[in-house]
C-alpha cells in the first residue's frame, strides 16, 4: 500500500496531472472517494481497519470496471467521526461538521478535473449520516455532477446469510465480518489470540444489532458501555477464506454501483 492509499491501476495518487485530467474529461467519468476512520477495534484489529477496508473495496470495485468506466480512486480519507470510541484510546476523530467540510472540499476540487460523477465509499457506521449529508451538499453545489455515496458493508446484505456463521450481532464492530476481511487482506495486522466473542446486549428491540442488521432507533452511548474489549461480535468465527469470498462479492456489488453511477453521469 502506498502511504496515500492502496496501489492499483486506478489510484489517483499515482497519476500525473495530465492523466487525471484525461480521465476526468472522458464521458461518464467517476471519482471514487474511500472514507474511513482511525478508531479502536478491540484488541485484535488495528485502528486503521475501516480505512484499510474502504480503500481496498473501492480499488477492487473500480478495477473491475476500469475497462468500461473512466474512473480513479482518491487516497482514502483516514479520519472519520468516532466520538463514541475515544474513551477506549487509539481513536482520532473529527468534529462532525469538520468531516462534512473535508469531504466537500475533496469532492469539489476532485470534480474540478472534469469528472462527471463522484461516489463516496464509506467504511465506518459512524460516518454514514455524514455521507448522506455530503451527497446532498455536494450535489447541490455541483448540479452538473452525479453524486452518490454508500457504506460498503451494506453491499453484502443480499448474500451475507450464505457466508455468516455468527448469529445476528456477530458481525458488529470488529466481529466476524471485518475480521475475516482483515485476515484476507492484512493478516499480519490481526491478532487472533485476542479475538474473543462479545455480543452486544442491546436494550432496545429497535436498536442497531449488527453491521448488517440496523434498527430504526438511534441512541448514543460510549463504546465502553457496550464492550470490555472494544469490539462487538464474534471475531473467533472469522477466517481468511470467508474474507476472500466477502471481498470478491463486495467488489462485484460495488462494480455494479460504479457502472450505474457512470451511466447516470453521462
Ligand atoms: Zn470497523
Amino acid at each position: 500500500m502506498l502511504p496515500t492509499g492502496r496501489s492499483s491501476s486506478v489510484a489517483w495518487a499515482t497519476k500525473t496531472r495530465r492523466e487525471i485530467r484525461d480521465t476526468g474529461t472522458a464521458d461518464g467519468s467517476v471519482v471514487v472517494v474511500p472514507v474511513g476512520s482511525i478508531e479502536q477495534h478491540g484488541h485484535h484489529l488495528p485502528v486503521a481497519t475501516d480505512t484499510l477496508l474502504a480503500d481496498a473495496v473501492s480499488h477492487l470495485g473500480a478495477e473491475r470496471v476500469a475497462d468500461d468506466v473512466p474512473l480513479l480512486v482518491t487516497p482514502p480519507i483516514w479520519s472519520g467521526f468516532s466520538p463514541h470510541h475515544t474513551s477506549l484510546g487509539g481513536t482520532m476523530t473529527l468534529e462532525l461538521e469538520h468531516l462534512l467540510a473535508l469531504l466537500e472540499d475533496v469532492a469539489d476540487t476532485a470534480l474540478e478535473n472534469g469528472f462527471d460523477g463522484i461516489c463516496f465509499v464509506n467504511g465506518h457506521g459512524g460516518n454514514a449520516s455524514v455521507i448522506d449529508n455530503v451527497v446532498s451538499t455536494v450535489g447541490k453545489s455541483n448540479p452538473e455532477a452525479e453524486v452518490a455515496g454508500l457504506t460498503y458493508f451494506q453491499l453484502a446484505d443480499s448474500f451475507i446469510d450464505e457466508i455468516r456463521e455468527s448469529d445476528v450481532g456477530g458481525m458488529a464492530h470488529g466481529g466476524e465480518f471485518e475480521t475475516s476481511l482483515m485476515l484476507h487482506l492484512h493478516a499480519d495486522l490481526v491478532t487472533m489470540d485476542d479475538a474473543d466473542a462479545e455480543y452486544l446486549d442491546e436494550p432496545y428491540e429497535r436498536g442497531t444489532q449488527d453491521l448488517l442488521v440496523g434498527g430504526a432507533l438511534s441512541t448514543y452511548r460510549e463504546f465502553e458501555e457496550y464492550s470490555a474489549s472494544g469490539a462487538i461480535g464474534d471475531p473467533s468465527l472469522a477466517s481468511a477464506a470467508k474474507g476472500e469470498e466477502l471481498f470478491d462479492r463486495l467488489g462485484n456489488e460495488l462494480a455494479d454501483v460504479l457502472c450505474s453511477v457512470s451511466e447516470q453521469a453521462r
